[in-house]
């Protein structure tokens, strides 16, 4: 478990994506925290300072983007448009709710769910330091919410042993709801399925919201400023000092790199961003941090199949979707029909290469026998 935190909120330059959108401003500009990068103001500059370069730049994966690299005066000045309208506008992007899709209404929102359940590696999620230290910070937001939108239900998702952390809330009216995620992060369609046919007996319009996303909206809600600060999570093998970091979104992934003592190897490396264990190959450093950015987990790269399979079958027991990734691979192998084998059911979640002894890329055989059935991963 991670316990190393450090702050990085002043970093010399920031790299912003503005994705599928032109940029509207010019080199040598200035801008200030809050100034819209694109004609709709959905993407918006985290530093003041002056504008260096616009210019298409790849993301972690390599996918080239329009991006605006702002240099950094360290003033913090706040545009002066950021007006309440901005910061309700903000507030919907995080704040959507899931279901009923033709009952949304973004004025009355009936229930809210927090994901606060933490897992240990691989999974990227809350860790359990971060939640002690920014307890405060989340009933602080609640308190926000509740007023903001009169919500009726707050639910907190927790591991059973946090319980009497957020059970001592005060006058503050949620509820919790203690997981047992024994099996990784396939729990919360049942647990929410159980929310809502519980004593609800209705699908209320509900949000979900994560740990990052709530820390997100307390900037919003509560200091009435735009989320410039992103807590970010950096582990895995191949990682000197695992840290979490709080840096200010747009920061280049080098800088962070250089803050945690670099990598623990000379091999090519493998990138993991977020939740899900995709496999993917490092294209480069200088990525700047977006605002849905969480964690990474960097590994040496694990070829499709290192070593034989020495049929241990932990890849199956794993499996959080309950499918036997080692029996669909030895089908992809010889040929056996797939059709039984629910393939579909895949989240990608890459716990299956994760665990395996023999160091084989599991997932990569599961994700062809999908598309083998035509991405349908079972004969209709
Ligand atoms: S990647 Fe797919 S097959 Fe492998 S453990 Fe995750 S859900 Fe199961
Ligand atoms: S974990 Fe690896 S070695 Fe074990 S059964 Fe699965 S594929 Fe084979």
């Amino acid at each position: 478990m991670i316990t190393v935190q450090k702050n990085y909120v002043q970093p010399r330059r920031v790299m912003l994506a503005v994705p599928d959108r032109k940029p509207t401003l010019a080199v040598g500009q200035h801008v200030r925290i809050g100034t819209p990068l694109d004609a709709h103001g959905e993407h918006y500059a985290t530093v003041s300072g002056t504008i260096l370069q616009m210019l298409n730049h790849a993301d972690e994966t390599g996918r080239v983007l329009p991006h605006v690299l702002i240099d950094n005066d360290t003033k913090n000045t706040v545009e002066p448009s950021v007006s309440d309208m901005h910061i309700t506008t903000r507030i919907e992007r995080y704040f959507k709710p899931v279901r009923p899709l033709e009952q949304i209404n973004y004025a009355r929102l009936d229930t809210l769910i927090v994901d606060l359940v933490f897992f240990d590696e691989p999974f990227i999620t809350v860790d359990k330091a971060l939640l002690d230290t920014h307890h405060e910070s989340i009933l602080e937001a609640l308190r926000a919410l509740h007023k903001h939108y009169g919500l009726e239900r707050c639910v907190l998702l927790i591991k059973e042993d946090e319980a009497a952390l957020w059970e001592s809330h005060g006058t503050l009216p949620v509820e919790t709801v203690r997981v047992k995620p024994e099996k990784g992060v396939n729990f919360r369609h049942r647990i929410i399925n159980e929310i809502f046919n519980g004593a609800l007996k209705t699908r209320a319009p509900y949000n979900y919201l994560s740990l990052e996303s709530m820390l997100k909206l307390r900037e919003i809600v509560v200091h009435k400023r735009p989320s410039v600060i992103n807590r970010v999570v950096v582990q895995g093998e191949a990682i000197k000092n695992p840290s979490v970091l709080f840096v200010r979104t747009g920061t280049l992934f080098g800088d962070i790199l250089r803050i945690v003592g670099g990598y623990d190897t000379q091999k090519a490396i493998t990138i993991h961003k977020n939740m899900r264990l995709q496999n993917r190959v490092l294209r480069n450093e200088s990525f700047g941090i977006g605002h849905d950015f969480a964690g990474i987990y960097i590994q040496e790269h694990r070829e499709r199949e290192v070593y034989e399979c020495i049929a241990c079958g932990r890849c199956n027991l794993k499996c959080p979707v309950g499918i036997l990734p080692s029996k669909i691979m030895h089908a992809v192998k010889h040929g056996i029909a797939l059709d039984r084998m629910r393939t579909d059911l895949c989240i990608e979640c890459g716990l299956c290469s994760f665990y395996c002894p023999s160091k084989i890329n599991v997932m990569e055989y599961v994700k062809e026998g999908r598309a083998l059935l035509g991405g349908k991963g079972r004969v209709t």
